[in-house]
C-alpha cells in the first residue's frame, strides 16, 4: 500500500458538497485539497460499466493533467429486484434537459419495482468506490457499502439524491430523515473514507 506523502492532494471532483467534506476528513493529517475546477480539468466521460471503472478514470485523468496526487469518489444505488439498476447509472437516471431530478429518479425506481412484482422487503445498498491515484500512474482503491431498503413513500427532507428511499440496515428511519453528522457516520462514504485513511493517510 503506498503512503501519501506531501501537502497537497487534488480531488477530482467539480462538487463542492464533496470537496468540503473531503477537505474536512483530511484536515488533521495536515493535507491541503484543492478541487478540479480550482485547475480548470474538464470532466473525462465515465464510459466504464464499474464504479471502480469510472473513479478510475476520474482519479488518473486529474493526476495526469496536474503531476498532483488526485482523488475521486464515484457512487450509486445498487436495488436487487433490479438487479442492481439504476448502478453506475444512478446520477443518469436523474438527468433532465434542465438538470437532475431525483423526484424524478426515485419515482422511476418505485415503479420499477412496482412492475417486477418482487414483495418488499426491497433490498438494496449504496455503493462508493475511492480511487487515490499518483501522476506515475499507480492507485489504490478502496470500496465502502451500506445495506438497507428502499422505502415507500419517500420519506425525509435532509441530505440529497435517493436519500429519501433508502432506510439502512438497524435503523428505522431513511437517510433524509437522519441529520448529516449521523448518516456521514454510517454511510457507504464513510466506510470507503475509513479505509483511506487507515491505508494512505494513517
Ligand atoms: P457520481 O457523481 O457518478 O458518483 O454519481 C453518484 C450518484 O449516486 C449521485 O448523483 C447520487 O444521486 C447518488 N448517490 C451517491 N451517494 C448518495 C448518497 O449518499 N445519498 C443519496 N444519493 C447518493
Amino acid at each position: 500500500m503506498r503512503k501519501f506523502v506531501g501537502d497537497t492532494l487534488l480531488v477530482a471532483t467539480h462538487n463542492e458538497g464533496k470537496l468540503e467534506e473531503i477537505s474536512a476528513l483530511l484536515a488533521p493529517f495536515g493535507v491541503s485539497v484543492i478541487g478540479a475546477a480550482a485547475k480548470n480539468l474538464a470532466e473525462p466521460e465515465e464510459t466504464e460499466d464499474s464504479f471502480v471503472g469510472n473513479a478510475r478514470i476520474k482519479a488518473h485523468a486529474a493526476a495526469r493533467a496536474t503531476g498532483l496526487p488526485a482523488l475521486s469518489d464515484d457512487s450509486g444505488l445498487e436495488i436487487d429486484a433490479l438487479d442492481g439498476a439504476p448502478g453506475v447509472y444512478t446520477a443518469d437516471w436523474a438527468q433532465t434537459p434542465n438538470g437532475r431530478d431525483f423526484f424524478m429518479a426515485m419515482t422511476k425506481a418505485h415503479d420499477k419495482l412496482v412492475e417486477s412484482g418482487t414483495a418488499r422487503p426491497w433490498t438494496a445498498r449504496f455503493c462508493c468506490t475511492l480511487v487515490l491515484a499518483w501522476p506515475d500512474g499507480h492507485d489504490e482503491v478502496f470500496p465502502g457499502t451500506i445495506d438497507g431498503q428502499i422505502t415507500w413513500p419517500m420519506r425525509g427532507d435532509q441530505g440529497h439524491g435517493y436519500d429519501p428511499i433508502f432506510t439502512p440496515d438497524g435503523h428505522e428511519v431513511t437517510f433524509a430523515e437522519m441529520d448529516r453528522w449521523e448518516k456521514n457516520k454510517l454511510s457507504h462514504r464513510a466506510n470507503a473514507f475509513a479505509k483511506l485513511v487507515k491505508g494512505c493517510f494513517d
